[in-house]
């Protein structure tokens, strides 16, 4: 697998803008386009790495593909084990696996480290609060076992060139100049196949799918990346391999909310209770709690239970778990509550300072802003 990771090649940071892609590109481009190039073989070469790493990375939904899978996620070659591959693609591929197998072709002897890969791992909130250990799957690009990876058809082998004799450069005349150019029949590998292998075709790699384990520690939170070494694309020319980031994403919990060790959730009580207190039960992550309600609880207060929260992984002790009072007016009365809720409303009404402090003090601000 001869590409060098896209980023690398434009020299941006994995996270760079649209614009700052556009930028290093059209730097490269204008820095090695051929016609600029003449006496640099190794031009056309860059201004075509360039262009390829340009159009995935320019692109939304491709660049999300390769951040994910590498290569194997846009590498139009790797579908070609599919069917899918246009001839651009075998081009590619065939220039890949020849540049890494017969290595001097081209004189691309450069060795570099594949690219980083990103796999989103969405995990609930119990997992991430205790930890878990889980499988996935990832593409990767293997080599085809029908032809060992040549590309040829099984009892075949990869012939000459015979435009270049293998030297992967022809020399061309222009005007009083002579150039030497990448061989356009063999892309500079210096080798064709005649009877290209069935399975690949004549790729020399077939996407596959491999399964690795990954542990989640516990305590982990959203956005934090797992690194398993090693697991990322392979490396260029013997380069060693990048490393695969296990991003976790945590599900939407249906009771708490998470802000790092602390759990939040909403406590709905009746008016009642809240008027007159009581004792209520209590989700936990760890079973049932119960809490008291004091009484003359108010909507919004918060009751904290200490070490009911998270231990986050790099945190010495135990978040706590936020309960925020949500006081339920009630619904669908029937015409007895009704009637009890007004003789309520009128025995209260007398001393509406006394019993509802806040709502009297609201009147009285009103009353005050109209000059009343
Ligand atoms: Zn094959
Ligand atoms: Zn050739």
């Amino acid at each position: 697998m001869a590409k060098r990771d896209y980023y690398e090649v434009l020299g941006v940071n994995r996270d760079a803008s649209d614009d700052e892609i556009k930028k290093a590109y059209r730097r490269l481009a204008m820095k090695y386009h051929p016609d600029r190039n003449p006496d640099n073989p190794k031009a056309e070469e860059l201004f075509k790495e360039a262009k390829e790493a340009y159009e995935v990375l320019s692109d939304a939904k491709k660049r999300q593909a390769y951040d994910q899978f590498g290569h194997a996620g846009v590498d139009p070659a790797a579908g070609a084990g599919f069917g899918g591959a246009g001839m651009g693609g075998f081009a590619d591929a065939f220039a890949d696996i020849f540049g890494d197998i017969f290595g001097g072709g081209r004189g691309r002897a450069n060795v570099y480290r594949g690219a980083d890969l990103r796999y989103n791992l969405e995990i609930t909130l119990e997992e991430a609060a205790r930890g878990t250990e889980t499988r996935i799957r990832i593409p990767t690009m293997a080599e085809c076992e029908s032809c060992g990876g040549t590309g040829a058809r099984k009892g075949t082998q990869p012939k000459t060139c015979p435009t270049c004799g293998g030297h992967g450069q022809v020399r061309m005349q222009q005007g009083f100049f002579s150039i030497q150019q990448t061989c356009p029949k063999c892309h500079g590998t210096g080798r064709y196949i005649p009877d290209p292998c069935p399975i690949c075709h004549g790729g020399g790699r077939i996407k596959q799918h491999k399964t690795l384990s990954v542990k989640i520690p516990a305590g982990i939170d959203e956005g934090d990346r797992i690194r398993l070494s090693g697991e990322g694309e392979p490396g260029v020319n013997g380069g060693p391999p990048g490393d695969l980031y296990v991003q976790i994403h945590l599900k939407p919990h249906p009771v708490f909310q998470r802000d790092h060790d602390d759990l939040h959730c909403e406590m709905p009580i009746s008016f009642a209770t809240a008027a007159l207190g009581g004792e209520i039960e209590i989700p936990t992550l760890d079973g049932v709690a119960r809490l008291k309600i004091p009484p003359e609880t108010q909507t919004g207060r918060v009751f904290r239970l200490r070490g009911k929260g998270i231990k986050g992984v790099r945190s010495i002790s135990q978040g706590d778990l936020l309960c925020h009072v949500v006081v339920e007016t009630p619904v669908n009365l029937t015409e007895r509550q009704k009637e009890l809720l007004r003789e309520f409303e009128a025995i209260s009404q007398g001393n509406a300072a006394r019993h509802h402090p806040k709502a009297q003090g609201w009147l009285d601000k009103v009353r005050e802003f109209f000059g009343g």
